[in-house]
């Protein structure tokens, strides 16, 4: 499977997030039947990073590694295991140039002033995956129209630098690589020829993807690029768009400040991966009491590491992930099991069914905190943890001075701010219950 990963020159925003997190979770169940290579590219040469570079004056280098970094860093925050393979577009240069002259041989690739383009009328089945035909596009303001394209359709494979640019030498001159051609060149040097699956979000359709698979059919001899293509549908903020210019633009390593990853990552996963999502706080708000219902099941039940290792999810669970990634109907299934073992009644019966909720969890990218912190670690709502327990204590010892009123009214303070009590005879335990 190949996943087009970011450009790296700023923050990931929730937006980018959303692949990232929706494709680790169909490589997690790729790999409970088959054997997958995932490779996730980074696109460390691009117009946008020397742009960045112009403009806060640092190098280039510096500003991919710090951004790399970042990226890994918050997407591991948000449960997303790193692929087999993530290679840099910087490291595959040789292998560009390669496919590049193999294209030119070809005679699907001509060179002007410099540049060399793909000649989209060499290859008439241009259009097929965007369903789009070429008077659309040429009508469509996303292609550029330049005095050495033969035809304004015709997409850029290798352009000029100037001296100051990011340059590398080429039968060409001095230049770089654009784009389209970077994901061309890394999916053939790790996946082959043809690859099974390959993903992104649907912006990138038209022309990333169309491009990838006329690029790469051609430099083939026909062969068939992409078995599956899976596009996730685009996040949009109350409703809005999210951009720049509207300043509603929310970055995951900001959101991670005050949200547990987990959360983030089932709030992403809400929805079905092919629908629009749209992102706010109630987005956030259900996903809170979603995983409060999750945790507050499983808290309290011993599982031992070897009982959770041997545990399967639900079959239901996997059906309805493998029936195109339908996360809603999953976690419902997630939700009946854990109503299920809100009900079991003897301990053995309840480890059972705690073992498959960590074996759901282990398998959507959730639970993976101990209950008790979860609860605990991070306070959302208006009461902290402290201020939960303090409330707790007057309460018991109000109750403990028969002062029943008062301790109704505590319990009723806490109520008021989400938190379900019970008492055992191991003590009081709380839980949000939103
Ligand atoms: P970019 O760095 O802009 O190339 O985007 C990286 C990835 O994030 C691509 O797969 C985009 O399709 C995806 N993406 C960007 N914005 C959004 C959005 N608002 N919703 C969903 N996916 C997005
Ligand atoms: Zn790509």
């Amino acid at each position: 499977m190949y996943l087009c990963g970011p450009t790296v020159y700023n923050y990931a925003h929730i937006g980018n997030a959303r692949p990232a997190v929706v494709f680790d979770l169909l490589a997690r169940l790729l790999r409970r039947r088959y054997k997958l290579t995932f490779a996730r590219n980074l696109t460390d040469v691009d117009d946008k990073i020397n742009a960045a570079s112009q403009e806060t004056g640092k190098p280039i280098e510096e500003i991919t590694a710090r951004f790399i970094k970042a990226y890994n860093d918050d997407m591991g925050a948000l449960g997303v295991q790193l692929p087999d393979v993530e290679p840099r577009a910087t490291q595959h240069i040789a292998e560009m140039i390669d496919m590049i002259s193999t294209l030119i041989e070809k005679g699907h690739a001509y060179e002007a002033e410099g540049h060399v383009l793909f000649d989209v009328e060499s290859y008439p089945e241009y259009g097929a995956l965007s369903r789009r035909d070429l008077r659309e596009m040429i009508a469509g303001a996303r292609v550029e129209v330049a005095p050495y394209k033969k035809a304004p359709q015709d997409f850029v494979l290798w352009k000029p630098s100037t001296p100051e640019l990011p340059g590398w030498d080429s039968p060409w001159g001095r230049g770089r690589p654009g784009w389209h051609i970077e994901c061309s060149a890394m999916a053939r040097k790790h996946l082959g020829k043809t690859i099974d699956i390959h993903a992104g979000g649907r912006d990138l359709i038209f022309p990333h993807h169309e491009n990838e698979l006329a690029q790469s059919r051609c430099a083939h001899g026909g062969a068939e690029f992409a078995r599956y293509w899976v596009h996730n549908g685009f996040l949009s903020m109350d409703s809005e768009k999210m951009s720049k210019s509207l300043g509603n633009v929310l970055l995951v390593h900001d959101l991670l400040k005050t949200y547990p990853g987990e959360l983030i990552r089932l709030a992403l996963l809400s929805a079905h991966y092919k629908q629009p999502l749209d992102w706010s706080d109630d987005t956030l708000m259900s996903a809170r009491r979603m995983l409060d219902r999750l945790y507050g099941a499983v808290r309290g039940i011993e599982v031992s590491a070897e009982a959770r290792a041997k545990a399967q999810p639900p079959a239901a669970l996997v059906a309805a992930l493998e029936d195109d990634l339908n996360t809603p109907r999953a976690l419902k299934e997630f939700f009946e099991l854990a109503k299920s073992l809100n009900k079991a009644g003897d301990d053995e019966q309840k480890q059972q069914l705690a073992a498959a909720m960590y074996a759901s969890g282990d398998l959507l990218g959730l639970l993976q905190a101990d209950p008790e912190e979860w609860f605990k670690g991070d306070a959302a709502g208006d009461l902290t943890a402290e201020q939960i327990e303090a409330l707790i204590e007057k309460r018991n010892a109000a109750r403990a001075a028969k002062d029943f009123a008062a301790a109704d009214d505590f319990r009723d303070q806490l109520a008021a701010a989400g938190i379900t009590i019970e008492d055992s005879a191991d003590g009081t335990s709380w839980r949000r219950s939103g």
